[in-house]
């Protein structure tokens, strides 16, 4: 009898993917209560079904695919909800507050279930570089978003400074030998210049930030593009061109003085004073021509 009904109920399942309500239930098995109680207690524990908290209270059920039944195998109803929540979370992730607010649970039990979820490879944890590093849950397989981890710039949520320098050296490169180029041209120079490098894609959001700090550098120059494509609006209307003056060098700005913390108790007869100071040393000892103000 309860093999005939547990069938019935994964049919029913089957039917409504997204998750089947308390009232659905009733009305299509037509069996007592307490039967398919027993059928949903039994399915939950071998991990072949998963419970929903909806936002009015009430409980939904859904189909755990087979591939991932041994992952949910035991798991218990507060387990679910904060399954639930961060995969809700998407690819921007869940903190462990939005996560006790939404849940109402107490601190311990909620990192006790995260400890559970991630070691059962349901969830993981990712660093989020837009709140100081800050942990934020989304499910296992998920990719993150470019603003948890930054994109394609950024190596283990910290800026790949090398990695830059290179990309950046590749746009002065091909600018100077293109002469005029614009946003496009870099973005498929570049794509294939990183693919074939690293294998990984950049993203003209990535690419428009490189060309940027080129430009700062003031190795590049935007102009005007005024060719037929651009005046109809199918182009960017900006090109990017070698800077015909370079941005002079202002010495000043490299005196180890105007960054230094101690700057404020720095004083000619003090105990930190620019006679005893290293930095300042190294920097009058530098050549006449490096120090052109
Ligand atoms: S002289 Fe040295 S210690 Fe004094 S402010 Fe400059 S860098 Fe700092």
């Amino acid at each position: 009898m309860s093999e005939e009904l547990e069938n019935k109920f994964l049919d029913l399942c089957h039917k409504y993917p997204t998750g089947l309500t308390q009232q659905m239930i009733e009305v299509s098995l037509g069996h007592k209560m307490e039967e398919i109680v027993k059928v949903i207690n039994n399915l939950i524990k071998q991990g072949r079904l998963m419970l929903i908290q909806n936002s009015d209270e009430t409980t939904s059920y859904k189909e755990v695919n087979p591939e991932d039944q041994a992952k949910f195998r035991g798991l218990g109803v507060e387990d679910f909800l904060i399954y639930q929540l961060i995969e809700a979370s998407s690819n921007t992730g869940a903190w462990t507050r939005e996560l006790k607010n939404s849940s109402g649970y107490q601190q311990v039990q909620i990192t006790k279930i995260l400890k559970t979820l991630e070691s059962r490879k349901l969830i993981k944890s990712v660093k989020s570089i837009q709140s100081g590093r800050k942990k934020v849950y989304m499910l296992y397989n998920m990719e993150p978003s470019r603003e948890i981890t930054g994109g394609q710039l950024y190596s283990d949520q910290s800026y790949d400074h090398q990695y830059i320098q290179i990309m950046k050296m590749h746009i002065k490169t091909f600018v100077d030998n293109k002469g005029a180029v614009d946003l496009a041209d870099i973005i498929t120079y570049l794509r294939k210049v990183a693919e074939e490098a690293t294998s990984q894609s950049l993203g003209p959001e990535d690419i428009q930030a490189l060309v940027n700090t080129v430009i700062y550098d003031g190795d590049i120059e935007e102009m005007r593009d005024t060719r037929m494509g651009a005046m109809l609006g199918r182009r960017s209307g900006i090109l990017y061109k070698p800077t015909k003056t370079p941005i002079p060098v202002n010495n000043f700005c490299n005196m180890p003085c105007g960054n230094c913390p101690v700057f404020d108790i720095c004083s000619d007869n003090g105990l930190v004073s620019p006679k005893r100071c290293v930095y300042f040393k190294q920097y009058l000892e530098q050549d006449d021509e490096s120090l052109d103000f």
